[in-house]
């Protein structure tokens, strides 16, 4: 380990008065970010004229931008293969224009980003379409509440936040859901504030769910786009139903008993997409948001 130089009470001091003022310097720039004062590009323009905010770690700029929170800064970060310990400094061209991407500057005061509700059959590929949109453009894809027990290859914060039946009952009652519903013997919502605050900042915002949720987001906010995911076939439904490890197959039944019910619903739908390929549904998603 090299030694740390022998400094004078004087240059202590200095120095002590020279970091309480870059965590002040960064605790103001997290702020403003908050309040969705301040963009990331401006962020980036900001950091080549001072030290203390260059100096930053990407992850504590980005979990201060709202709706993201500790646990989503570090998955983008790993998605984008950024290291957790990188700083503003050292992002690489490739990196800022990822980031940047990821979070767009709003469009004009004022506009609001598009609702699109991908829903259908369990089983149909909604969550790897949802997935590869959020991988593949700047959709900010809502994670939702459920008090189903978490599947082995799932994250508390990433997949699902996974409440208890009391947790999830008290959200309910102080009207935290911009939708919830029953499904398969779980409960399952959405949270509102982070979809309300994405769409605020001219985020496009994709919510995975179930039919009756989406029907209640239609009715919350008439402007979604509400898609039917449709299987290719039904043996297609069918085989994914059955070949899903993770379900029991008492629960393998009962949601392909669920998903006949479901097929019949999709004339409720703007519209209907099949899930052929999943990079032709994300590109079909990503083209709705261009319309006026
Ligand atoms: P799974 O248990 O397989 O993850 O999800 C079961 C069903 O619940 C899927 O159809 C999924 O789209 C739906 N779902 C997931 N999150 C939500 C939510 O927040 N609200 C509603 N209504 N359905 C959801």
């Amino acid at each position: 380990m090299p030694i740390p130089p022998k400094l004078t009470a004087q240059q202590r001091a200095a120095a002590l008065a020279k970091s309480t003022a870059a965590r002040q310097v960064r605790a103001a720039i997290k702020s403003r970010v908050k309040s969705g004062g301040l963009s990331l590009s401006a962020v980036f323009d900001l950091a080549q004229g001072d030290e203390a905010i260059a100096k930053m770690r990407v992850v504590e700029l980005l979990e201060s931008f709202s709706g993201v929170g500790k646990v989503r800064a570090i998955a983008i970060l790993d998605r984008l293969t950024i290291s957790q310990t990188r700083r503003i400094q050292g992002l690489g061209i490739a990196q800022r224009k990822n980031l940047l991407r990821e979070f767009p500057d709003r469009t004009s005061a004022g506009e609001r980003g598009k609702l699109l509700v991908l829903s259908g059959p369990g089983g149909v590929g909604k969550s790897t379409v949802a997935k590869a949109l959020r991988s593949k453009s700047s959709f900010w894809v809502s994670i939702s509440a459920t008090t189903r027990v978490a599947r082995h290859n799932e994250v508390d914060g990433v997949d699902y936040f996974f409440y208890t039946e009391g947790e999830f009952e008290n959200a309910v009652k102080s009207n935290l859901f911009l939708e919830w519903a029953e499904f398969a013997g779980n409960r399952y919502g959405t949270p509102r504030k982070p979809v309300e605050d994405a769409l605020r900042e001219g985020r496009n915002v994709l919510l995975e769910i179930e039919i009756s949720g989406a029907k209640q987001v239609k009715q919350s906010a008439p402007e979604a786009i509400l898609i039917f995911l449709q299987p290719p076939s039904w043996e297609e439904l069918v085989s994914r139903l059955e070949g899903r490890g993770t379900d029991s197959p008492e629960r393998r039944a009962a949601r392909l008993a669920l998903a006949q019910e479901e097929l019949v619903q999709a004339g409720l739908f703007d519209l209907s997409i099949v899930n052929e390929r999943v990079e032709e549904v994300v590109e079909r998603l990503i083209g709705l948001t261009n319309k006026p």
